[in-house]
């Protein structure tokens, strides 16, 4: 098979227009790739608030301030597709973001306010994506936490409600988890977000698996954030061991776990347990050209998923890897951009994504 030379790294995420796949068109990058598919991408977010604080969801903004902010520097960073994504990011840009969650999550300030629904549809139309999965995460530390319900409120009141399909979330140590959970359930909702670092648990822990098991019993997919990806708190990485993730997926082999990130830095262990159990899928957010070859070789292609992590960070900083790795493999590039992710979604949705 041969395949053309790419780039390994490019000037900012603007820099993206170096590759054949990208140009920047009246200011904003843009996808050119004439034959792509109406894909899906499986992991993105909307402004995370908690507690009182509010934004507007609704708003429109003419740039969106990713939470690493590559272009957001200057000179911008190098984005290097060789290393897991988060390695672009300088000190400077790491406390940036930091600073960004605290008072975006705390008082609605900042960049968080261009974190909304009609800038990530128009980010989806520019790198010709049709749907997107939004993952909001139950935190159990300030009321409301009801980051869910805010996000469907707002896909519901906007314009592109048959666009976005929200997860659901609940604390697995919140004491009405179980009746929650069944809520959510009858409203419609798939399947839940857990995120043991912000939710400050391990996968395997009793109320996690308590939490999994009615998952389970209810017919819904677990969205998991997989993985460490060596920019959090020392003292979180014990719960995100990839060992911790054996027990959920071999106790409820039926139900479908999505490994966010891939397992991070972790990717061999994650791939390991991918390997070995045919309900765990791969959402490759994150893994860099190298690691998603390697991975693309060993393991069950149908079982990849695509995901950006927005705002966190643009579409294309992930589209790219992914379009440079199946550059030539049509068949396996709309496997990964939206066959998957449509045979999985068809297994809880009643109407086709
Ligand atoms: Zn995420």
């Amino acid at each position: 098979l041969r395949t053309r030379w790419f780039p390994s790294e490019v000037q900012g995420y603007k820099g993206l227009a170096e590759l054949p796949f990208f140009e920047i068109q009246d200011g904003r990058l843009k996808v050119v790739v004439q034959d792509l598919p109406a894909s899906i991408d499986f992991h993105t977010h909307l402004g995370m608030v908690a507690g009182p604080a509010t934004i507007d969801y609704l708003w429109e903004t003419p740039e969106v301030h990713y939470l690493i902010d590559c272009d957001g520097t200057d000179p911008p960073c190098t984005f290097d597709m060789t290393d897991y994504v988060n390695g672009i990011a300088t000190e400077e840009m790491l406390a940036q973001m930091e600073r960004e969650v605290l008072i975006g999550g705390l008082f609605g300030k900042g960049s968080i306010q261009t974190h909304t629904l009609p800038n990530l549809a128009a980010e989806m139309d520019d790198m010709k994506f049709d749907k997107a999965v939004l993952l909001p995460i139950a935190m159990n530390l300030l009321k409301p936490d009801d980051m869910t319900e805010r996000w469907k409120d707002a896909v519901d009141k906007s314009e592109f409600k048959e666009r976005f399909i929200v997860l659901c979330s609940v604390h697995p140590k919140d004491p009405d988890a179980i009746t929650k959970l069944g809520h959510y359930k009858d409203q419609g909702y798939i399947g839940i977000k857990f995120h043991p670092m912000t939710q400050r648990i391990s996968p395997d822990d009793e109320a996690s698996m308590e939490l999994f098991e009615e998952c389970d019993k209810l017919g819904m997919m677990v969205f998991m954030h997989a993985g460490p990806t060596g920019i959090e708190p020392e003292i979180f990485r014990e719960h995100l061991r990839m060992e911790k993730y054996v027990a959920p997926v071999e106790t409820f082999p039926e139900m479908p776990f999505v490994f966010g990130h891939s397992g991070a830095r972790d990717w061999e262990g994650a791939l390991k347990i991918a390997m070995e159990n045919e309900n765990v899928w791969l959402g490759i957010h994150g893994q860099s050209v190298p690691h998603l070859r390697t991975t693309i070789s060993q393991f069950d292609n149908e079982r990849l998923l695509f995901g950006s992590d927005w705002p966190f960070y643009p579409l294309a900083a992930s589209l790219a890897k992914v379009l440079i790795v199946c550059d030539g493999r049509k068949a396996l590039r709309d496997k990964i951009l939206v066959q998957n992710a449509q045979r999985l979604l068809a297994r809880f949705l009643t109407t086709p994504a």
